[in-house]
């Protein structure tokens, strides 16, 4: 009796609920190939005639790399697939697969210009797996033939099948035209680059997410806003595979003729850089953004894993103040919508200081501040706050900026900006300055820089200060 009653309630639960569900995605129609969505022409959608599923064919079979041709005054498609041709005509059921008659249930049809034809001919003469979810309208095509879409085979890079191997993408973002990828731990990229639409796809075989400061929806994927980068149209990236782990990051272009990238790995980060300046690639790059693009800023958090930096006087090592504070610079600055914020540790890593240095060079950063506190143990009087750069005047310039705001924030002694030949400011190619933001060996100044508020003020006055020294707002 009580089965009869929860399974009353299941089926109302399915009746009432999940048809609410469908409605938002029904209106569009998506196709995805092995995983992938395909990019339909805005006008194409994929459509119902006599009870059969029509999809697109051009795009798909480009998408699988065959050859498309379509003979205007027959209205003839003829598609190369490996030494098999198939030839489809508008309108006539008959077609013709490798010399051989077929008979289609529903004839092909020109729908926006598009020709679009039953589903299950693509099924059977095309070697591909269909799913159709009519609520969701999503077709979903898998290849079976693997030999003909580049794919990571599981088990492939650092997986080992072994969740407690699996790599965490902390953070994937667009920067100066590269896509700059930060992960816990390492994994052996898989570039793939794909034509109509042209596009760069990027596998991480033995990765999964991890917290991303990105919007990651209920399917595991999302993508990332690349409005100021002419070449690019989209960044989207998924979980391509759960068992074991694969990221699979895909980076849309724009009338590019020929994708060339270089791809470097600094700090736990992977950088795919489109620009390709390296001498590692000698054809012809993308086209560079130049200042169309967003503002690149890199916090330094200084130290961090094995390199403590100084010890407080309340026995805390400075890494994790210099941390605390640079991710509250990170929160401010992250939804600024002309900076790109990248740093160069969001947890207890130590990236060396020339791993920092180049990190920040090949981003073609704008702006890198490093954030240290100070320490003299033999006087605990010592207090307040100093800035450093070295030599360039662009630094120079920031650091009176950041300095004068953060000085207020803090509230303590004005210890001056200092040129300082310090490897951070001084091998980096960009305005760059190192804080030393107060005295961890001084109660009242390591009192206020524990403090959330304070962190809170002086994260605003670097903030505030890297805006102004870019010109934004
Ligand atoms: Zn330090």
């Amino acid at each position: 009796m009580k089965k009869t009653i929860l399974l009353l309630f299941l089926s109302l639960f399915f009746l009432v609920v999940l048809p609410h569900q469908g409605n938002a995605a029904a209106s569009t129609s998506k196709i995805f190939l092995d995983g992938e969505e395909l990019i339909l022409p805005s006008d194409v959608q994929v459509t119902i005639v006599n009870k059969n599923v029509m999809i697109p064919i051009r795009v798909v079979a480009e998408n699988l790399k065959f050859k498309v041709d379509w003979n205007q005054n027959t209205r003839n498609v003829k598609i190369q697939q490996n030494d098999k041709t198939i030839s489809l005509t508008v309108d006539q059921k008959q077609a013709m697969v490798a010399d051989k008659q077929v008979t289609l249930n529903t004839a092909p049809l020109i729908l926006n210009n598009t020709t679009v034809v039953p589903i299950r001919f693509v099924s059977e003469q095309m070697g591909l797996n269909v799913k159709w979810n009519n609520k969701e309208k999503i077709v979903y095509l898998i290849n079976t033939d693997t030999s003909k879409v580049p794919n990571v085979e599981p088990g492939n890079g650092s997986g080992n099948g072994n969740p407690a191997a699996l790599t965490r993408v902390t953070d994937i973002q667009f920067a100066n035209n590269q896509l700059v990828v930060s992960m816990d731990g390492e994994s052996k990229p898989v570039m793939t680059t794909l034509k109509n639409p042209d596009r760069l796809v990027v596998d991480l075989p033995g990765a999964v997410f991890g917290d991303l400061p990105q919007p990651l929806n209920q399917n595991m994927n999302g993508k990332l806003d690349v409005d100021a980068y002419p070449n690019v149209t989209e960044v989207r990236y998924s979980l391509f595979k759960q068992d074991p782990g694969q990221v699979r990051i895909v980076v849309e272009l724009n009338q590019v003729k020929d994708v060339q990238y270089s791809q470097n790995l600094i700090a736990d980060k992977l950088i795919i850089d489109l620009n390709v300046t390296g001498d590692n690639v000698a054809t012809v790059p993308v086209t560079p953004v130049g200042d169309s693009g967003r503002k690149v800023v890199v916090i330094d958090p200084g130290h961090g894993g094995k390199d403590p930096g100084t010890t407080s006087i309340t026995n805390k090592p400075e890494k994790e103040y210099n941390l605390a504070l640079a991710l509250k610079v990170q929160a401010l600055l992250l939804n600024e919508p002309d900076i790109e914020l990248v740093m160069t540790r969001d947890g207890d890593t130590y990236p060396t200081r020339p791993e920092r240095v180049r990190l920040a060079n090949q981003l073609n950063a704008d702006v890198f501040v490093s954030i240290h506190g100070n320490n003299v143990e033999s006087s605990p009087q010592a207090t307040g706050t100093e800035t450093f750069y070295y030599q360039r005047s662009s630094s120079k310039e920031l650091a009176n900026i950041i300095h004068q705001r953060l000085v207020k924030a803090m509230g303590l002694k004005d210890r001056g900006v200092k040129n300082g030949n310090l490897e951070v400011i001084r091998d980096t190619t960009m305005a760059a300055v190192l804080l030393e933001v107060g005295f961890l060996s001084n109660v009242i100044d390591e009192e206020l820089m524990s403090s959330d508020v304070v962190q809170m003020k002086a994260a605003q006055a670097i903030a505030d200060g890297i805006k102004e020294y870019l010109g934004i707002n």
